[in-house]
């Protein structure tokens, strides 16, 4: 057995809904989770053995967390990178700094993605916001305009077009350093989903189609259609590409656009992702298992699809009215994340629907 031990400890920095998941998994393994959170009511440590409050820039907090911890992972890109690389020098890191460091800013992604050699939507970086005419005047004004930092879920964008008042935009983003990026006009977005071990081995889950609406995923849904078929390829040798340059341990994400040119890539998640979540009831091992498989040194388990036709719907904002609905069909798997307040835009569950033809 030369993997953590059983009743090791997994802690886990965020307390939503992939903590939850991730800590659920971990359980079913034999691990006890730890999660740190800023927020005392938080959904990911309700089902989880122990709990630490402190805020993310919290050094003396999080040492003490760690210290109780065997292997330390995350659901929350937004820990700041600084004070991960000291707990890193002391302890184990899956996935490592480098990762959240490149996924935290839109700029250092796409270089590095680039690098990779990944195409990419043409961007330009602003810094202030005189610099946004010059970019318009380089890029077109079909374009949107993305905060390089903390923007998820469609938060932190504007769209550009001839019409956009550019100081509202400049407002939206945040005024702050941000990109701008022409508008793509793809057919499809699709994700790339694989996991990677210590030893570098890499597996993949299939690639669901996915659809957004005001930039928060709604539906992923399997098969993906001609198109994303064709492309899923390459997509995934930039995706195992980019896994190995990071010497990435865990589950990436990595979100591409299919055009009629092939794939453009979008962003990368260096977590368990949102488009994956299908993976729980329709494929032999989900995300979060072999994510915790992965950073706990098992060896991973199987990813083939066990249904014909998948359909995973974000439940967002008020989902009361669909419920009877969903409790009504056998083939409906319902996960509600337990959320107290219902929010417009906000993700309160999903549930995955498994047809067999
Ligand atoms: P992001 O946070 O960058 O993943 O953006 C959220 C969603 O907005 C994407 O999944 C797309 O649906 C849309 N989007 C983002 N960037 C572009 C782009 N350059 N062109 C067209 N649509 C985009």
């Amino acid at each position: 057995m030369n993997f953590l031990k059983p009743s090791s400890v997994i802690g886990i920095l965020g307390g939503g809904q992939l903590a939850k998941m991730m800590s659920m998994a971990a359980s079913n393994l034999g691990y006890k989770v730890h999660i740190y959170a800023p927020e005392k009511d938080n959904i990911a440590s309700e089902v989880s053995a122990r709990f630490t409050q402190g805020s993310y820039d919290d050094l003396e907090t999080l040492m003490t967390f760690a210290s109780d911890c065997n292997v330390i992972t995350y659901e929350f890109e937004n820990v700041p990178v600084d004070t991960l690389k000291k707990i890193e020098k002391k302890y184990v890191l899956r996935p490592n700094s480098q990762a959240l460091e490149i996924a935290q800013s839109r700029l250092a992604e796409k270089k590095y993605a680039e690098k990779c050699g990944a195409i990419t939507a043409r961007y330009v970086p602003i810094l202030n916001r005189e610099d946004i005419e010059a970019s318009i005047a380089k890029l077109g004004a079909d374009a949107i305009m993305k905060s390089d930092r903390l923007g998820y879920d469609g938060k932190g964008q504007a769209r550009i077009d001839e019409t956009t008042n550019l100081s509202g935009a400049w407002m939206a983003v945040g005024q702050r350093d941000a990109i701008l990026e022409e508008y793509v006009d793809f057919e499809a977005e699709f994700s790339v989903i694989l996991t990677r071990t210590f030893e570098g081995n890499i597996i993949f889950w299939d690639s669901s189609k996915n659809i957004h609406q005001h930039g928060i995923l709604k539906q992923a849904s399997l098969p993906a259609g001609p198109l994303i078929a064709s492309q899923r390829s390459e997509a995934r040798k930039l995706a195992s590409r980019i896994a190995d340059e990071l010497d990435y341990i865990g589950v990436l994400t990595v979100e591409f656009f299919a055009t009629t040119n092939g794939p453009v890539f979008n962003e990368m998640a260096p977590r368990v992702h949102n488009s994956g979540h299908w993976t729980i009831e329709a494929t032999v091992t989900s995300q979060f298992e072999n994510h915790i498989r992965a950073i706990t040194g098992m060896p991973l388990g199987s990813t083939e699809t066990l249904a014909d036709r998948i359909e995973m719907e974000n439940l967002i904002g008020d989902y009361t009215d669909q419920l009877d609905n969903i409790l009504s069909d056998n083939n409906k798997h319902l996960h509600l994340y337990g959320k107290d307040k219902i929010i417009e835009g906000r993700k309160m569950g999903h549930v995955t629907r498994l047809y067999f033809d």
